[in-house]
């Protein structure tokens, strides 16, 4: 990663005053994510700013997994989440922790708390705790059991720890204060029994400490001077702090919060995406139209797109949506720059040239890229059979169509001028050949003359197409705010994926893994990992800023003017 990511923002200005007044020699940040789920483009803006401020100020970012839940967290989560950080372009070096690597300290901090008469086990029912938890109106009631001896909290504890109890019979909890009007403070549990194999520990523990009592002691361990997260736990901060400040912790991190990335049209919470994939309602985690970073990866994103998005919208405390419109721009405007471009037509249309010679095949020169001629040129065969757009012709067509249309001379690209002469319809009325000659002096799209040819379209020769199964992929959601009004799943676009038999120029037959092309006046594309000897399969990452669809319009309504 080379770029210079980000604009300044509060967070950078805090670290820049820490370092500058000597609170911190060096500054030492963790992304710290809970293996139950795949990464999606919401963790990419916390990746971005935890290893990338660690960069940017000389320090380093820990990769750490929250792996305190094991009823939720699997090995392949863990590995999956390890891919996608490295692809985003970030690495943790050395530094890769687990919570559960400090489960025997927080033990040891827990039975801390209970002796200094600041925790004790809860035995009331579940029910009962919700019941005297009060609410934002009202105090919470104290436990019958919160003044129970410290030795008896220790002897049910280690008992708790010993498996003596089935899941929920007790739980370990914070005596902190039940009137606190932060709800986080009335009296939290810090352990809870789970009798269940953990991906790493196995079956060495059967109490789990919760998330708040494991991760600003494992920020304390690793010596974390800056523990960044999302708003959702502002309210969580003065219990951080108050585990720091009662423990015999090593260092005193601090946690500042920032706004979490909403995405239009996008779902950015693990646990619905889930049930997207577990009801299949998308093929899998990495669903091209899922917004996880391995679904983006598979769609064709570039890593240094979402990077440079996630710098863009930058590190705010105020929650937002961002238009997904921003992110497909600067993706277009990364691939513009590199993608080769290639002819494919999406929806085959058979052009017959009348005055070709039978049988000849003529190779012509195109470029790879019209703006960077130092990216070479490739030959592709003309013949007297080419495959064209379906909407790049018309029976009937306004004066301003400068397409294919009876009588009408288009430009081939790269090829020769076409004049349409005629089509054929089946019984349906749909056109199924459009006759046209060539003028065999405009080779390569030009002639001598210099006369004037509005429209230029793409082909690819009929003989020499490769077929292909082309996926054009529309929004996961068909509403801004899935979600917004009910159900999210109601929210489905059930338009997101459309496939097409596509006709591709030959060297498409054989593109390496991995490399974007653009499909000329349609979008950027990469090959899917279902291609086999079979079938080449490709996805569309983004389509072209619609400037085509935009005169169409113009176009027909101009046409229904005129019809008026
Ligand atoms: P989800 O709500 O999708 O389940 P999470 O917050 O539970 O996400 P974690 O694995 O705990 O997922 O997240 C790891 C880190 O990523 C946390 O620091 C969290 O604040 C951050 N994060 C999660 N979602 C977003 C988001 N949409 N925008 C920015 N940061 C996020
Ligand atoms: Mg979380």
């Amino acid at each position: 990663m080379t770029e210079k990511e980000s604009a300044t923002d509060f967070v950078r200005t805090i670290i820049t005053e820490d370092l500058a007044s000597g609170k911190h020699k060096s500054i030492v940040t963790r992304f710290p994510p809970e293996p139950n789920g795949y990464l999606h483009v919401g963790h990419a803006k916390a990746i971005c700013l935890d290893f990338g401020v660690a960069a940017e100020f000389g320090g380093r970012c820990n990769l750490r997994f929250d792996d305190t839940n094991p009823s939720k967290e699997e090995q392949h989560y863990i590995d999956a989440i390890k891919e996608d950080v490295r692809w985003l372009g970030f690495d943790w070096g050395e530094h890769l922790y687990h919570a559960s690597d400090y489960f025997e300290q927080l033990y040891e901090w827990a039975c801390h708390l209970i002796r200094e008469g600041l925790a004790y086990v809860e035995e009331q029912t579940a029910e009962d705790m919700r019941k005297n938890r009060g609410d934002l109106q009202n105090p919470g009631v104290n436990s019958p059991y919160r003044d129970r001896p410290a030795e008896e909290s220790l002897d049910l504890f280690a008992r708790m720890r010993a498996g003596e109890f089935e899941d929920g019979a007790k739980i370990l909890r914070a005596k902190i204060d039940m009137a606190s009007p932060n709800m986080v403070l009335r009296d939290p549990a810090i352990y809870r029994i789970q009798h269940r194999s953990h991906p790493r520990t196995g079956d060495a523990w059967c109490i789990y400490p919760m998330y708040d009592f494991a991760h600003g002691q494992s920020d304390a361990i690793e010596g974390i001077t800056h523990s960044l997260c999302t708003m959702e736990f502002e309210n969580h901060r003065p219990l951080y702090d108050w585990f720091v400040e009662h423990l015999p912790v090593p260092a005193v991190p601090r946690q500042y919060e920032f706004a979490r990335l909403n995405l239009t049209y996008t779902m950015t919470s693990k646990r619905k995406l889930k049930m997207l994939v577990d009801e299949g309602r998308v093929e899998s985690w990495d669903d091209p139209r899922m917004p996880t970073l391995s679904g983006m990866r598979r769609r064709g994103f570039t890593p240094a797109a979402i990077r440079k998005f996630c710098a863009t919208i930058g590190i705010k405390r105020t929650e937002g949506t961002v238009d997904i419109s921003l992110l497909e721009s600067i993706l277009r405007d990364d691939l513009n720059d590199v993608a080769h471009r290639r002819m494919a037509v999406l929806r085959p249309l058979k052009v017959v040239i009348e005055n070709w010679p039978e049988g000849h095949v003529e190779m012509v020169e195109a470029m790879n890229h019209p703006g960077k001629p130092e990216l070479g040129t490739r030959e592709i065969p003309f013949s007297g059979e080419l495959w064209i757009e379906r909407d790049d012709f018309r029976e009937e067509a306004p004066r301003k169509y400068f397409r294919l249309k009876p009588g009408q001379e288009v430009r081939f690209r790269y090829g020769y001028y076409l004049t349409c002469t005629g089509f054929d319809k089946d019984d349906n009325g749909e056109i199924t050949e459009v006759r046209c000659t060539y003028d065999p002096e405009s080779k390569g799209g030009n002639t001598e003359d210099g006369r004037k040819v509005k429209g230029t379209i793409h082909w690819v020769s009929a003989a020499h197409a490769v077929d292909s199964e082309v996926r054009l992929y529309d929004h996961l959601f068909r509403e801004p705010i899935p979600g917004a009004n009910g159900d999210f799943l109601d929210d489905l676009n059930p338009d997101s994926l459309e496939v097409v038999n596509a006709k591709l120029e030959p060297c498409l037959a054989d593109i390496p893994a991995g490399e974007l092309v653009q499909f000329e006046r349609s979008g950027y594309f990469c090959q899917d990992r279902d291609s086999n000897a079979d079938k080449v399969v490709f996805n569309r990452t983004v389509a072209l800023r619609d400037s085509w669809a935009k005169l169409e319009k113009k176009l027909n309504q101009q046409a229904a003017e005129g019809a008026k």
